[in-house]
């Protein structure tokens, strides 16, 4: 269908797929189009991306929607970008590609963190330039480049993320935004420059890092060639924009000082904005640019829906039969089951770290654990605890960054976990905080943007964003539930600490024959 007037397009490129959405000037989705691409794998805890396939995404995504939709060049008023926060690739003297992009997920550099943790003062950086001291920073990765590829990272003339590739592939020029930058470990917050310590330390020249620029800055001159496969006019102002995580809080309608979003899809996050930069001095939480005044804080959890469906996956063969015939969803009926049993399962206590943790605690080491198994406990027991123990982590998170900014005044919730009214409810009560629903589709894309319209002088500020926003449903605390899970909480807290060292011993030892397994099985 032909879309008239003008739009705005935002630009997510994010871990599996990139997304061109187009907006008009009050956020409403008129049209979008996701060029999906794979994680490559090359070895275990390596997880690296073909640049120029992303860079391919963009323009194929853009081009799409704008030929589909019969979008004239003149329509686009402007667009804005939005990226996967804490990838890096090295480029050689002539722009190629020396490297694919190391993203997120990568944990190649366990021993590069352990080391910048232990000897090289890693909380001290966190504190300068926000980013957890984590395999995932570029930080790390840097340093692991140094050592295990030293002949790649002397012929590197640049390290740049996927967004500064793509706009260098667009334009010529190498820029970053403070946002990007500042989830790298290698930007100071406090005078929005790179860290010149951090980069002594991994052995690299600021000449060597991108140009620093605001969210808020335009790209024009885009080369010919780009602009006409996107159809679009090659001086469409492009707003640079900020990282998926932070524009998610824009898209969602959390834009004041104090307010948070969470997200539990298949893993989860809670995000606050604070006016000014801040970090923790325990270094639980994480502190990313979005547009001066603007902060974001907040922690990933590696455990969110996931645990759901692992659940359903490998021991609810009988749900997905029974749900098939009924012709509902299996997380549905899942949940219908959880309902029947009282809050707090019971006494059955989970710790989700299924998958290790990041925050608050950072530690890759952790593993699940159920609690108090009585005889007295049945499936649905089971199915209850694993949800309240996703909540559990969320709500310990959420206690971080309370401690590091203060009380959060409004909560807006989103993701899979989003779809039950009953886990909303759970999250509610076990943060004893009302919870709001706002009907967002593509808030990264909303977010950026809003950014772009903000940049064009379109929108007084970014607060408009919320007069964008309906809100589909919202849930009061039941105080009787908020006591119970306290109790618990405090329980879950202690039965952390407890098993450190017992998690460090199990994981080990999951290591080990993890290990021998594969050997055996390569023979
Ligand atoms: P992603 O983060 O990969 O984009 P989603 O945001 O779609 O994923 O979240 C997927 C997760 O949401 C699932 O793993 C599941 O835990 C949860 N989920 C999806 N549908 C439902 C539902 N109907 N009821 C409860 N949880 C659900």
């Amino acid at each position: 269908m032909a879309i008239h007037g003008d739009v705005v397009i935002g630009i997510d490129i994010g871990t599996t797929s990139t997304k061109a959405v187009v907006f008009d000037g009050r956020g409403k989705v008129l049209a979008s189009h996701a060029v999906d691409y794979p994680i490559i794998q090359p070895h275990p805890g390596f997880a690296e991306q073909d640049p120029d396939e992303l860079f391919a995404a963009v323009v194929q995504a853009v081009g799409a929607v704008t030929i589909r939709h019969g979008i004239r060049p003149a329509q686009v008023k402007a667009m804005g970008l939005s990226a996967a926060m804490h990838s890096i690739m090295a480029l050689d003297e002539s722009g190629r590609p020396l490297t694919r992009l190391l993203i997120w997920a990568d944990n190649r550099s366990v021993a590069q963190t352990e080391r910048l943790l232990k000897e090289q003062n890693g909380l001290a950086i966190y504190r300068r330039t926000g980013t957890p001291i984590h395999p995932m920073s570029p930080l790390s990765k840097l340093l692991w480049l140094k050592e295990e590829q030293p002949d790649v990272f002397q012929r590197a003339r640049r390290f740049v993320s996927v967004k500064d590739y793509v706009l260098y592939r667009l334009y010529g020029d190498y820029v970053a935004d403070h946002s990007m930058a500042s989830a790298t470990g290698l930007f100071r917050l406090d005078t929005l420059d790179w860290d010149e310590e951090a980069l002594a330390l991994v052995g690299i020249r600021r000449e060597q890092l991108p140009q620093l620029v605001p969210a808020t800055h335009i790209m024009t001159g885009m080369r010919r060639e780009w602009a006409e496969k996107m159809g679009v006019a090659s001086d469409v102002p492009v707003v640079i924009g900020a990282s998926d995580g932070v524009l998610a809080n824009v898209g969602v309608g959390a834009v004041l000082p104090g307010e948070a979003a969470i997200t539990i899809g298949t893993s989860g996050a809670v995000r606050t904005i604070a006016a000014a930069p801040t970090t923790d001095e325990k270094g639980r939480t994480f502190c990313y640019a979005l547009t001066p005044g603007y902060w974001v804080v907040g922690g990933p959890t590696n455990n969110g829906g996931i645990l759901l469906r692992w659940l359903r996956d490998e021991f609810g063969a009988q749900e997905r039969e029974v749900a098939k015939k009924l012709g509902i969803d299996p997380y549905d009926l899942l949940t219908k089951y959880a309902e029947r049993v009282p809050p707090g399962a019971e006494g059955l206590v989970f710790l989700p770290f299924l998958s290790g943790e990041r925050a608050p605690h950072w530690n890759a080491n952790a593993r699940g654990t159920f609690f108090g198994l009585g005889l007295h406990h049945k499936r649905e027991h089971f199915i209850r605890a694993v949800m309240e123990g996703v909540c559990f982590s969320i709500l310990s998170v959420a206690l971080a960054i309370r401690d590091v900014t203060g009380p959060m005044t409004e909560i807006r919730v989103s993701g899979g976990f989003a779809k039950s009214p009953f886990w909303r409810q759970m999250l509610s009560d076990m943060l004893g905080k009302p919870l709001i629903v706002p009907q967002t589709h593509e808030a990264s894309a909303l977010g950026a943007a809003a950014v772009a319209l903000y940049a064009l002088g379109e929108l007084p500020s970014l607060e408009t964003v919320k007069t964008w926003i309906d809100t589909t449903a919202r849930h009061e605390p039941k105080e009787e539930h908020t006591l119970i899970y306290a109790e618990l909480f405090d329980l879950y807290a202690r039965l952390y600490e407890r098993l450190k060292e017992e998690f460090n011993i199990i994981a080990a030892f999951q290591r080990r024959n993890g290990e021998k397994r594969s050997k055996t099985k390569s023979v």
